[in-house]
């Protein structure tokens, strides 16, 4: 016997075993559109030339790599808060918020998790119906109990919207509610600003604790637009909320780990309070963050031309896939599709829930390599001019 005989082989990750399944495909026109992951017009992944320029520019000036303070670079942080909450935000400048420099927007959400876990260890969460599966995960096993509360609505192709408020209203006071700031992965059906108020009144009335997560700032209307909802709540004045930040997708960073967390306090005394015990949720996971990724995006960020630049890259990255949602919908109406899909063009960010089913995601990836999520999931970003006709034909066909 070894001390490792009873561990069990854990299932794989759906999307990981996809890409291998993908991987070891030998057909030359198979399409993958499983992965979470911004591809170009060529299929290729991105390096943006604002990033290339600031890593230049690091490259220069090269310097040693101490330890980052456990919180992160300084100026990064404060870049990140002036993204997310607007530079002239009054939270800022009543030292309101306390943001830490994270691995990924994954990173983001651990710190926060554990440290509303010491916090409240008795609170529940709720996620949407879907949600990105590692939100479950992730909280799961930060020792919390996870529900859901209901979102998608496939019979009218969107959100349930009065049975997610209902659901919201009926949680406990003090239960986490993990709310998709923009571009909701997977179905890619996010609520309007008028229902998002009607949200934000549940947050108050029910004293439930907000968890944005933003991981697609700039992919779905604009970097102002998407986070629009972060304006909402603080002009309701929710005292306590938390915004996960992933620059993975929109700097095309994914391997960095570039992210954040930031916890909206009610006093410049509580924000130091508060960013005291995210400090020590890092400290005893990972000490403290890399440098490379956050030195680049607060170089972009901080540097005026460069800050132009990337608006100008993730403003084409949105608009491709925008038009990509449009010639999808417009091929499947030539290509003789009798079912509507003009969904498509109404969802925002990389995804679109197709509608189809398992057995005919099956068909799509046995039969034409096609390769989508068996809830028919698709990641719009990774179709391009060149292999959208195929796409189109291969959904005609299972249909
Ligand atoms: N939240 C959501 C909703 C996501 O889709 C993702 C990435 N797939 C993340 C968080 C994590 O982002 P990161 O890779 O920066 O950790």
């Amino acid at each position: 016997m070894t001390f490792f005989a009873a561990v069990e082989m854990a299932p794989r990750d759906p999307i990981l075993g996809l890409n291998e399944q993908f991987a070891a495909d030998t057909r030359a026109d198979k399409v993958n559109l499983g992965v979470g992951v911004y591809f170009d017009d060529a299929g290729k992944l991105p390096l943006l030339a604002c990033v290339k320029a600031a890593e230049t520019q690091l490259t220069e000036a090269a310097k040693p790599r101490g330890y980052l303070p456990i919180d992160g670079i300084a100026a990064y942080d404060k870049a990140v808060q002036r993204l997310v909450f607007g530079a002239d935000s009054a939270v800022l400048a009543d030292s309101r918020v306390a943001t830490i420099q994270a691995l990924g927007g994954t990173g983001g959400l651990k710190v926060g998790a554990d440290f509303l876990k010491k916090l409240n260890p008795a609170a529940k969460v709720l996620i949407s119906d879907p949600s990105w599966e590692n939100h479950r995960a992730l909280f799961t096993n930060a020792g919390f109990e996870v529900g859901t509360y209901s979102y998608y609505d496939a019979e009218n192709r969107g959100v349930k919207f009065d049975a997610m408020l209902a659901d919201l209203n009926a949680a406990a006071a003090g239960t986490i509610v993990v709310l998709h700031a923009c571009c909701h992965n997977p179905t890619g059906y996010d609520i309007t600003p008028a229902q998002w108020e009607q949200v934000i009144a549940a947050v108050k009335a029910k004293s439930l604790v907000a968890f944005l997560d933003m991981a697609y700032q700039g992919f779905g209307d604009g970097i102002a637009e998407d986070g629009a909802v972060i304006q909402q709540f603080l002009a309701a004045g929710v005292e306590n909320f938390f915004v996960a930040t992933s620059f993975s997708k929109s700097f095309s960073l994914y391997g960095e780990r570039v992210g954040a967390l930031s916890v909206v306090c009610a006093s410049k005394d509580e924000t130091a309070r508060v960013l005291s015990q995210l400090k020590i949720a890092i400290r005893t996971n990972y000490s403290n963050p890399p440098t490379h990724g956050a030195q680049v995006v607060a170089t972009v960020l901080d540097t005026p031309a460069l800050r132009a630049q990337w608006e100008d890259e993730l403003a084409g990255m949105r608009q491709r896939i925008k038009q990509m949602r449009t010639l999808l919908a417009e091929k499947l109406v030539a290509a003789g599709v009798k079912q509507d899909f003009g969904f498509i063009v109404r969802q925002r960010g990389m995804f679109s829930y197709s509608g189809l089913t398992k057995p005919q995601m099956e068909r799509l990836r046995n039969e034409f390599g096609v390769y989508g999520v068996d809830s028919g999931r698709i990641c719009v970003a990774a179709l391009n001019t060149q292999n959208i006709d195929k796409v189109v034909a291969a959904i005609a066909a299972v249909l």
